[in-house]
This record gives structure tokens, C-alpha cells and sequence, in this order.
């Protein structure tokens, strides 16, 4: 039986969905951070769960020769830090094998994945931010992600995976956070004034977001904190308040107050005008979400003479990409402000044959499905994949073509586990969303079987 404090010598052989990495003592799992695929190390197991046990590296006695010197070296304190010190063609081997594994061992789909579109720059990709802010005796204002299994702030400069404009931006908040002597959230204690900041910007229009989360409503300073703001980093376009008052790990809370600009900020994606508010879904790796759109839409094969159904539409990206081929698109979402920023997105673009409808995907198709001739269903659902009544329905409506683009591959292959019955899967490629972690978005043609 292993126990707390034990001493093992392990291999690393695999990774958790959430990047740490794993090995087996007498076939028990042991996840470890820090651990790359066949690397060796003498661990000790610092606590035993019914299912699975974690461990801390002592030393390594052997390590990899894919290991490399981390971007940002801040990065070694992270959960899945190891994904900081991979080479990158060895992270996309793993992620191609992992999807393919999945489809195998839940889905019972042997398929041999010919392609991943592999990202130019695996860093600095993400067009948004989320950090919590510190504060040290001295005043100092800090802001970082968490160090591994922790709520503790390793404060850092930049952040690895965030476009460095955002970086930037963030600097000068915290500055600003001293100046105006706002004290910072403290989880424990549930006290302060600012909880966190978020930031998006648009990677082509580099318009800048910056929403400053609060604990409560009445700030002082807040306009003087916004000019500030603005005059120092003049590609913020809009500036928002979100209040949080409540004890909990959600980000954003219900209400806000735009304090500067329009509220939202504008991206270009394939020609395309997008507005993005504050809460909508948008792709976090811009660059690759259009490789991601353009693959999806190519394998779909629209004609003028579909109907689409986008599924799961966010702010209608997919949909309004689809509609400048397709007949018709429906887009169903079930967030009011993406559906919201979807009808801005597609008036905005003149495209007139697409509606968007803000429902639960599943009770949406099943409500629908007698009014619309869908020949192409696309579902691009979170990662728990989609619900029984929207796979249930489409088994009973039978669409000739289904797209599914999936961010988990372990609920992509359960899903197609079960359409598969009516369904040959005609092809599959991945695209690399997140570089740097362990998560994996792969692409899946579904044919209706004759
Ligand atoms: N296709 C879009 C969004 C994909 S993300 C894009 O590429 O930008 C998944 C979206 O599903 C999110 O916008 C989320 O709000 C939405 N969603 C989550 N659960 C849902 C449900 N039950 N019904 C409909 N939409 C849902």
C-alpha cells in the first residue's frame, strides 16, 4: 500500500487532461508535476486519494532530452509546468496521440490522425487575460498565476501564454493600483477592493479591454483611475467595471459599468468585423482559431443549397463564416450577451441568412428540428461535450453531415461512441489551440451511413 511521505523511484509514461504529469507505482497513478514522458525521478508521495495519489520530485535520475530552458522561467512553479520545458514538436506528438488514444480506448474508433496544424508561436497567443492581484507589505502591487496546487501568487512580470500587449496593460493597472492605494482581494478574508483584472485584446486590431473586477460597488477615484489608464496605454478602448461581492472562484460577477469607450472591443477574423463584450465566448488563440474555422468549414463542404445548424455558436463566428456559403444558418447559444454580440457580428457584416437563438443547444434541436431541413449540423460544445438530448436528437433526425469540433477528447470520443451507430467518421485533424498545455481541439466529419 503506498503512503504519505513514501520514497519511490518512477518514469514518467503520460500526462492528466490538466498537464501534470503521471506514472505508476504497482499500476496506482501517482500524478507528478514536472514530469515529462520518460524522464525518471525519485519522488516522495506527499498525499493518497482513493483513485490516485500525488508525489513531489526529490531529484531526477534521469531527464529528458526534451526538456528545454522555459520563456518565461517563472513558469517552473505552475501546475503542467512541464509543458513550459517540452520542445514543442514533442508537446504536438503527445496532444496527436492522446486524441487518437481517447477515440480508441472510450470511443471504439480505430483512426490514425494524419494532421495537426501546429502553431507559428506557441507563446504569448492568448487574446485574454485573467490575473488576481497581491500586494506586499511595502505597498508593491503584484500580479501572477498560481503556483501548483496552491492559491498562492508566483508574481510575474509577463505572463507566458498571454499576447504581451496584455502584459503591458496590466503593468501600468497595477501602478495604478498603488497610486490610488486600492486594497487588493484577499480570498481568506473575503475583504479588499479590487479582486482581479481581466484584459482582452484583439490580435489584428489590437484594441485593448481592460475589465477591473470589484468586490464592491463604490470605488473611489475610478474615473481619475480610467484617464490615468488610457493615457498611458492609448490602445485601451474600453474600460469596465464588473462587481463580484460574492465568496466564490467565479471570475465575473452579474453586474456591470462601462467606465470608459463602448463596452466591447472589435476584431478581424478572414475579413470579417467581430465585436466582443466582456462575457462572450470568443477563441482565446486568434491566429489559430481561423486555421480552426477555415479547416471546419472546407471539410463541411457548404453549398448554397445548406442549412446549417451552428451549434454551441458563442458570438457567431462559425455561423457567420458558414453563412457566406450556406443557404441558411442557425446559430443557437446559451449565452444572452455572445447572443447578443452574434446579431451585432452578423448585421455588421450584412449577412442576412443567418438567425441566432439563445436556448440550450439540445432543448433548442429538439424543439426545432421539424422546422429546419438541417443538412449540416456543426457543434463546437465546452468541454463536457454535448448532452444526451442533443445527441439523441440528431440520432433520431439523422443529418446527413455532422461537423464536431471538440476541446476534450475524452468527450468528443464519448460522444461519437454513440453517433457512430448511424454515422462513419470520414476524417479527422487537430488543431493546436493551446500550445504550451496538455489540452488538445480536434475536428471530426461524420457522414450519415447509407
Ligand atoms: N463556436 C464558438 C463558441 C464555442 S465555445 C466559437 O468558436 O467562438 C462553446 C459555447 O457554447 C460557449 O459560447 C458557451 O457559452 C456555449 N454553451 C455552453 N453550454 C451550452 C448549451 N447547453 N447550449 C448552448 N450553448 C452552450
Amino acid at each position: 500500500m503506498i503512503k504519505e511521505n513514501d520514497i519511490y523511484v518512477v518514469t514518467g509514461g503520460d500526462y492528466t487532461s490538466e498537464g501534470i504529469g503521471l506514472a505508476k507505482v504497482d499500476n496506482f497513478p501517482i500524478f507528478i508535476n514536472n514530469l515529462i514522458i520518460g524522464e525518471e525521478a525519485e519522488i516522495k508521495i506527499t498525499k493518497v486519494m482513493r483513485n490516485f495519489a500525488t508525489g513531489k520530485i526529490i531529484r531526477f535520475t534521469k531527464m529528458s532530452s526534451d526538456r528545454i530552458t522555459p520563456v518565461v522561467p517563472e513558469t517552473i512553479h505552475l501546475a503542467g509546468c512541464q509543458f513550459t520545458q517540452l520542445d514543442y514538436a514533442k508537446e504536438v506528438e503527445y496532444k496527436l496521440s492522446k486524441v487518437e488514444r481517447a477515440l480508441r480506448v472510450i470511443g471504439g474508433i480505430d483512426f490514425k490522425i494524419e494532421k495537426i496544424h501546429t502553431a507559428k508561436n506557441p507563446y504569448f497567443y492568448r487574446n485574454k487575460t485573467v490575473l488576481p492581484f497581491g500586494k506586499r507589505k511595502s505597498g508593491k502591487v503584484y500580479t501572477g498565476l498560481f503556483r501548483h496546487n496552491t492559491h498562492e501568487i508566483i508574481a510575474m512580470e509577463k505572463t507566458h501564454l498571454d499576447d504581451e500587449l496584455a502584459s503591458i496593460v496590466i503593468a501600468e493597472v497595477r501602478k495604478l493600483i498603488e497610486k490610488y492605494n486600492y486594497e487588493v482581494y484577499d480570498e481568506k478574508s473575503h475583504t479588499g477592493q479590487v479582486r482581479k483584472v481581466m484584459v482582452r485584446v484583439s490580435h489584428y486590431l489590437r484594441e485593448v479591454m481592460v475589465v477591473l473586477i470589484t468586490k464592491d460597488e463604490q470605488i473611489p477615484n475610478l474615473d481619475a483611475f480610467c484617464r490615468d489608464l488610457v493615457a498611458i496605454c492609448p490602445n485601451i478602448t474600453t474600460i469596465i467595471q464588473n462587481i463580484n461581492s460574492e465568496d466564490t472562484n467565479v471570475i465575473l460577477g452579474k453586474k456591470e459599468k462601462v467606465l470608459y469607450g463602448p463596452g466591447f472591443i472589435n476584431e478581424e477574423l478572414h475579413g470579417l468585423k467581430f465585436t466582443l463584450s466582456s462575457k462572450s465566448f470568443f477563441q482565446v488563440n486568434t491566429l489559430q482559431a481561423e486555421v480552426l474555422y477555415e479547416r471546419a468549414l472546407t471539410l463541411a463542404g457548404i453549398t448554397k443549397n445548406d442549412v446549417v445548424l451552428d451549434a454551441y455558436s458563442g458570438t457567431g463566428t462559425i455561423a457567420i463564416l458558414a453563412a457566406k456559403k450556406a443557404k441558411q444558418v442557425i446559430g443557437v447559444e446559451i449565452v444572452k450577451d455572445a447572443v447578443k454580440d452574434a446579431e451585432v457580428n452578423a448585421k455588421q457584416n450584412n449577412i442576412t441568412n443567418v438567425k441566432f437563438f439563445k436556448d440550450d443547444a439540445g432543448a433548442f434541436l429538439t424543439r426545432e428540428i421539424k422546422n429546419y431541413n438541417f443538412s449540416v449540423v456543426i457543434v463546437d460544445p465546452p468541454r463536457k461535450g454535448l448532452s444526451d438530448e442533443f445527441v439523441n436528437t440528431l440520432l433520431r433526425a439523422l443529418p446527413p453531415k455532422i461537423m464536431y469540433v471538440s476541446c476534450d477528447p475524452a468527450t468528443l470520443a464519448r460522444d461519437l461512441k454513440k453517433l457512430t451507430k448511424k454515422y462513419n467518421v470520414e476524417h479527422i485533424e487537430c488543431v493546436d489551440m493551446f500550445p504550451r498545455t496538455a489540452h488538445a481541439e480536434t475536428i471530426v466529419s461524420l457522414i450519415l451511413r447509407k
